[in-house]
């Protein structure tokens, strides 16, 4: 059965324009003006914008971290993840300690067969050996080419050498590698200074690893990529100071890629004085929100260009979970929820507050993260033979955002209260409808594999 989403503005990267699209068997056959209808069921999208499907390139669903377990899995992570118009997450697969990568895989697939929306997962590398280094190319041969490394959590770092080793290793095999960078050394010493003095609530949290020991992270592994020559991805960039480290590389001719968050745009570190230890521990994660002016360098960032991807790094746990902390802002299990919103709060304070274009939106949400991330063209574009993975967005319209009516599976969102503007009214998931008006019908999602970065 055919279907034909008629009258509505098809957005790209590069454009908006008037276009019916058509669909078949998940694919996407047709995009042009007034398609004929012939045995089609018609779907009228008049006065809608028709995205391609967003792309999270940063969740972390059912993952055992903190001495606890994220709130979200495959299942509830993928619902929250369609009802907020993203149809494919990517999310990071790691190893224990010890074993291989393909152990790490495995283990991650079984995780993930209950996904409702398709997904791709980074491999981290938080060892190296003979036999992880070999596995590097098996893993490209299975649809991961991207690669997780630390440059905090002493658990999970690579001594310097392995880690340029690593970079020169992935290189070679085709691969490319996503960076956490924040000082690790420094932050240490900040958290243990804060103990020594009593200073135990979450108020420390940003005081512990503040903007300029991410910067010196960032520039520390982009002097690296350079020796190397390397292109890498810096995810989660949050501080203005890191784009000036960005900046720098990029003048001496280096290829870096950039990854930020929807709570780096919009938060403020002044959540972290609540007094009541809950709201502040809610808003607890790594690296921590910044100031005033690190949102709008980041915004003007994403404007011009200089920010590739939004991804939410999504890693939530409930209000009982961040209870844990509540005699030491250490314990607080870091991490934000963000999947069910993204695309809501980008097109509110982005597009609608005249920020950013819709046609940066579908950049910096469909089109980047799909070549970044090697699954273009099957994903991030709508135009015949791709995945037919389309958001029916209805831009007149307003809400609200509350935790009372989301479907991640978790008590809060750090966005309580916010006013959106415009409303996602369908998401199609290969020619699925797997969100109609806010309600989700199963849909079984499927192993992206990914090949080279194309951007
Ligand atoms: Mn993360």
């Amino acid at each position: 059965m055919k279907t034909l989403l008629q009258g509505g503005a098809v957005v790209s990267g590069t454009g908006v324009q008037r276009a019916d699209v058509l669909l078949e068997n998940g694919l996407i056959i047709g995009v042009g003006p007034d398609l004929p209808e012939e045995d089609a069921r018609t779907v009228d999208c008049t006065g809608r914008l028709l995205f391609p499907g967003f792309i999270d390139g940063h969740t972390h669903f059912d993952l055992e971290v903190c001495g606890t377990i994220t709130a979200d899995d495959f299942r509830t992570g993928g619902r929250a993840a369609l009802r907020g118009g993203t149809t494919t997450v990517i999310d990071f697969a790691a190893p224990d300690k010890g074993e291989t990568l393909s152990h790490g895989l495995r283990r991650w697939q079984e995780k993930a067969a209950c996904a409702v929306c398709d997904y791709g997962f980074h491999m981290t590398i938080d060892d190296w050996n003979e036999t992880i280094e070999k596995e590097t190319g098996e893993m490209l041969k299975q649809g991961i080419s991207s690669f997780k490394m630390y440059m905090t959590y002493p658990a999970m770092m690579l001594p310097e050498g392995d880690m340029y080793k690593a970079l020169l290793r992935l290189k070679e095999v085709g691969g490319i590698a996503g960076v956490h960078c924040e000082n690790s050394g420094l932050i240490d010493a900040l958290i243990a200074d804060a103990k020594a003095a009593g200073r135990m609530s979450p108020a420390s949290h940003p005081r512990t690893r503040p903007a300029p020991l991410e910067a010196e992270a960032v520039g520390h592994l982009l002097r690296m990529a350079q020796v190397a020559d390397v292109p890498v991805i810096i995810v989660h960039l949050s501080a203005k100071e890191s784009l000036q480290e960005v900046c720098a590389a990029r003048k001496r001719g280096q290829t870096v890629y950039v990854e930020t968050c929807p709570h780096y745009l919009l938060l403020e570190d002044s959540v972290y004085d609540n007094p009541d230890y809950m709201e502040a521990a809610k808003f607890v994660c790594a690296p921590p929100i910044r100031k005033k002016e690190d949102r709008e360098a980041l915004w003007e960032a994403l404007k011009n260009g200089e920010i590739q991807t939004v991804a939410t790094d999504h890693c939530s746990f409930t209000l009982a979970q961040k209870r844990a902390g509540r005699y030491d802002f250490t314990k607080i299990p870091g991490g934000l929820p963000g999947v069910e919103h993204r695309g809501i709060l980008l097109y509110t304070y982005g597009v609608a507050e005249g920020r950013i274009s819709a046609e940066d939106m579908c950049r910096v949400l469909s089109e980047n993260p799909a070549k970044l991330y090697g699954c273009w063209p099957q994903k991030g574009v709508i135009a015949p033979g791709s995945d037919a993975d389309i958001v029916v967005f209805n831009p007149n319209t307003e809400g609200v955002i509350t935790a009372a009516d989301q479907v991640q599976n978790v008590d809060y969102t750090p966005y309580e209260g916010f006013r959106t503007k415009g409303r996602i009214e369908q998401v199609y998931l290969r020619g699925t409808l797997a969100v109609y008006h806010n309600r989700t019908q199963e849909t079984k999602g499927e192993f992206i594999r990914r090949g080279k970065c194309l951007l």
